[in-house]
């Protein structure tokens, strides 16, 4: 019986690629168009600096899943002929604020005593990151760049991992809502809406923000909530970002990204005009020319969000062979998921130590 995979996100899509490259047969169940998807609309980072300030694990296991990235994309563009357009030359976050600048650095420096000293950043006076970025506006103080920071596409990524599931033998199920998970003595069974039952010998939840509606009954605690992020994308323009930030970068096809915001608003994924012309604010104090340039789309899409922002990696305690896994960085995770979490699913051995991304950290 196959591994049954329920939601077809970057998630899911990941791990499926991965147990497929372990020789275990796969069914992803994915929902509706309607559905929230983070995976269609996020801001494409595979970002570390900052990521797990007091949380040197969830640091390594980032740091870990950006080293792995340009191979995993070579391999991608091998098996697909889909290129993810990595970009791993570096990122800079960019300061108009004294204060903020200094209590960013003491994090890093903080997070680099944490992980004993191999956490590589350099801070930037103004007149560094000039060279670096001639276009900064007078408003920029400072930066930081750090060699571990990147961004991808991230559609092209879920393209290319839709045909690399498909092309190893997994099947894709689209337009499946899974209404039910039954769990019995030999495995489970993920009931569709339609009555139609998928059977498997595993059973991954990776359903998202779905996955509220699925996983009680396996014993999951599930603390996560939606966490909305605008995004804004300019015209196409001549390429002058060679480093991404946090908040701003180019896309391979010449747009500016700018965002993301976060708001706790529940379940609400429209874009409001203020938070929209905060970003274009924010945008045009680091790089003023882009205030002559043209909006073409803004969006919002929902984070998943934990308690502490970290992934959450959860064998049921119920049904050992029930795994929920979530996370707030699916793409920088993308490459960990896909080369490391399939020996954790799979109980090996050689798995990796996740245990502090158990749910059990939010029961004490
Ligand atoms: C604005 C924004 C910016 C972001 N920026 C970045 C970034 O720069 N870098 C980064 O690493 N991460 C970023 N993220 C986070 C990243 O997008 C997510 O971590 C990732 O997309 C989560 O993927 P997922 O597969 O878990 O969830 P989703 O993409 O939400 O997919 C869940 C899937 O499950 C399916 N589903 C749900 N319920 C059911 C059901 N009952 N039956 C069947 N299928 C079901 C849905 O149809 C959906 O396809 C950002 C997120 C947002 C919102």
């Amino acid at each position: 019986m196959p591994v049954v995979i329920v939601g077809g996100g970057i998630v899911g899509l990941s791990i499926a690629y991965g147990l497929l490259k372990t020789d275990q047969s796969v069914v992803v169940l994915d929902g509706a168009e309607e559905d929230f998807r983070a995976s269609h609309g996020n801001f494409g980072l595979v970002w570390v600096q900052g990521k797990g300030a007091n949380a040197p694990a969830y640091a390594s296991w980032t740091r870990q899943s950006a080293a792995l990235w340009q191979d995993y994309a070579a391999d991608l563009l091998e098996e697909t002929g889909v290129d993810v357009s990595l970009s791993q030359t570096g990122g800079i976050e960019y300061f108009t604020d004294a204060a903020e600048l200094e209590a960013y650095v003491a994090r890093l420096t903080q997070l680099r005593d944490d992980l004993g000293g191999d956490y590589p950043f350099d801070v930037l006076d103004r007149e560094a990151v000039k060279e670096r970025v001639p276009e900064v506006g007078e408003k920029v103080i400072g930066g930081v760049f750090s060699t571990m920071d990147g961004h991808v596409n991230p559609l092209k990524l879920l393209r290319a991992l839709t045909i690399a599931v498909r092309k190893a033998g997994g099947d894709i199920f689209t337009g499946v809502q899974v209404v039910d998970i039954e769990a019995g003595d030999d495995g489970f069974a993920a009931v569709l809406k339609d009555g139609t039952k998928v059977d498997g010998e595993r059973l991954i939840l990776a359903a998202g923000l779905g996955a509220l509606q699925l996983g009680h009954n396996l014993g999951f605690s599930m603390p996560i909530r939606p966490q909305q992020g605008q995004v804004l994308i300019t015209e196409k323009l001549p390429y002058f970002l060679k480093y991404p930030s946090g908040t701003l970068r180019q896309v391979n096809e010449g747009g500016v990204q700018i965002g993301a915001s976060k708001a706790e608003v529940g379940m609400i994924d429209s874009i409001d005009i203020p938070t929209v012309a905060k970003l274009a604010k924010h945008a045009t104090d680091i790089f003023p020319h882009l205030g002559k340039v043209k909006l073409v789309r803004s969006w919002a899409a929902l984070r998943i969000m934990s308690q502490d922002g970290l992934p959450i990696y959860q064998r049921s305690t119920k049904f050992p062979r029930a795994s929920f896994v979530t996370c707030h960085s699916g793409i920088t995770l993308s490459a960990a998921h896909a080369r490391l979490l399939p020996d954790w699913i799979l109980e090996r051995n050689t798995a990796p130590d996740l245990s502090h991304f158990s749910e059990s950290r939010f029961h004490v």
